[in-house]
């Protein structure tokens, strides 16, 4: 949908984000405005506040103060029915959180199952599809400790895609997993983007950034500092914070 100045409608808007754990302030009034089919790419030292913004973001976290709204759904008010509001926001982690007792489409399934309320012959037709679109049309039947960690990561992603949501919340989602298999689930990243899914990412995959990012966010002790292109926060950053951050990454 076209909003002024030609660009889409945001399609997550937290505005104002506070998060206080006791005596520690987290987040520091961060606003996060994702427009549709964009990627934007969070980086910042440990600790700036990253996994508790995405958290904010789909109510694992609940704000202090704020707001938060996604595909229109005001996320804190009362009246929301949150695991409704849920189902549009997919979410992973860098700990893939598979049931290791369940098969790779047995994992798919379940969501399906049981937040989306599919048929069983529904929620397998589209377990399958999902597992095709990451690449596991082959391992549909296999538990998770027969698949590598690469593998298990791709699973984690077909099971939040098979829920179609309107958004992508990926938190660290390769830091887990050997060098080598991080290509194949930043290239399921890629091909999501490239099917217009809406995508926040936190990681520190710079290159990914660099190549795929619309637009790169840098947080530090719980603000952003400053955010721009991809070519403008590696190429040009205006903030000696960002500088540093960037600095001690090479
Ligand atoms: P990042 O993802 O950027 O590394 P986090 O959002 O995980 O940062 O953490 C930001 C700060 O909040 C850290 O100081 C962390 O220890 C603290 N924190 C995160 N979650 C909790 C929690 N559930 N209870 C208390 N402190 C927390
Ligand atoms: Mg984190």
């Amino acid at each position: 949908m076209a909003a002024e100045g030609g660009k889409a409608a945001p399609i997550l808007e937290a505005r104002g984000i506070h998060k206080h754990f006791g005596a520690l302030h987290v987040l520091k009034g961060v606003d996060l405005v994702v427009a549709e089919r964009e990627l934007v790419f969070v980086i910042g030292p440990s600790g700036s506040g990253k996994s508790t913004l995405l958290r904010c973001c789909n109510r694992l976290e609940t704000p202090s103060a704020g707001t938060v709204v996604v595909d229109g759904i005001d996320l804190l008010d009362r009246r929301t029915d949150i695991n409704a509001a849920r189902r549009r926001i997919g979410m992973v982690f860098q700990q893939f959180n598979l049931y290791p007792h369940m098969t790779a489409k047995g994992n798919v399934m379940l969501a399906l199952r049981k937040v989306a309320g599919k048929t069983r012959a529904e929620a397998e037709e589209i377990a399958l599809e999902a597992l095709a679109r990451v690449g596991l049309a082959d391992k549909a039947d296999a538990y998770p400790l027969e698949l590598s960690g690469g593998q298990q990561q791709r699973v984690a992603i077909a099971r939040a895609i098979a829920l179609e949501p309107r958004v992508m919340l990926f938190d660290e989602p390769t830091s887990a997993l050997d060098p080598e298999l991080v290509g194949s689930v930043l290239s399921v990243m890629r091909s999501l983007r490239e099917g217009g899914m809406t995508m926040v990412v936190v990681s520190h995959e710079m290159g990914f950034a660099r190549a795929a990012a619309d637009r790169v966010v840098f947080m530090d002790h719980g603000v952003v500092v400053e955010e721009g292109t991809p070519e403008q926060i590696f190429g040009a950053p205006r903030e000696e914070r960002t500088r540093a951050f960037l600095r001690q990454l090479d």
